[in-house]
């Protein structure tokens, strides 16, 4: 069973990359965003808490995301894989991984990160804007907070990765066709 990590920063591709891969590999793709955004839509509790810290551009909770990816992981046995997108965030919510996965005798195979600048990160979120209807796409400054978010929190797991040999780059200024070349170039040299 394979496990791997979509990193990049917001709006950089990495679900649209994510879908392709579950249809070519039939692995099982866990995105946290989805995953919460389909908690507020239900209104439930969880929903309820997470729904002004998404629309504040902000993280929700680490506990709040480990749950739902422990019970993805728990409650899909048998599948190919999974592909995890937009987790992990922190250095915390990837211990935290690393933990669950040994507890199972698996572990994070690789991390394949899609490189953006900011300036396309936010040309691409504005475009997003247009065709989905996310809150956090649509303010200025909502989108400048979470690409801070990124650059203080979640960037510092490259160096994570990197330590543990897991770290792979590729190009993500291209289009959607050869971004995905490169992803699977990347996967099957893995
Ligand atoms: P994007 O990649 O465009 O930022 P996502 O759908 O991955 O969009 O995430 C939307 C929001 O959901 C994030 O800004 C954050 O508030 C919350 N979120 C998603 N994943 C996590 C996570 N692993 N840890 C904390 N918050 C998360």
């Amino acid at each position: 069973m394979k496990h791997f990590i979509m990193f990049g920063p917001p709006g950089a591709g990495k679900g649209t990359q994510a879908k392709l891969m579950v249809d070519k590999y039939n692995l099982r793709h866990v995105s946290t965003g989805d995953l919460l955004r389909a908690e507020i839509k239900k209104g439930s509790e969880l929903g309820n808490q997470a729904k002004a810290l998404i629309e504040a551009g902000s993280l929700v909770p680490d506990e709040v995301v480990v749950a739902m990816i422990k019970n993805e992981i728990e409650t899909n046995p048998h599948v190919a894989g999974f592909i995890f997108d937009g987790f992990p965030r922190t250095t915390q919510q990837a211990s935290v991984l690393d933990e669950m996965l040994a507890k199972m005798g698996k572990q994070v195979d690789s991390v394949i990160s899609i490189i953006v600048d900011d300036n396309l990160v936010k040309e691409r979120i504005k475009h997003r804007a247009m065709l989905e209807d996310r809150k956090d796409d649509m303010q200025d400054d909502v989108i400048a907070n979470r690409i801070r978010t990124y650059h203080q929190k979640t960037e510092p797991l490259i160096d994570y990765y990197k330590k543990l040999n897991k770290y792979h780059e590729i190009n993500g200024s291209g289009t959607i066709e050869e971004i995905f070349d490169q992803v699977c170039t990347l996967i099957e040299t893995l």
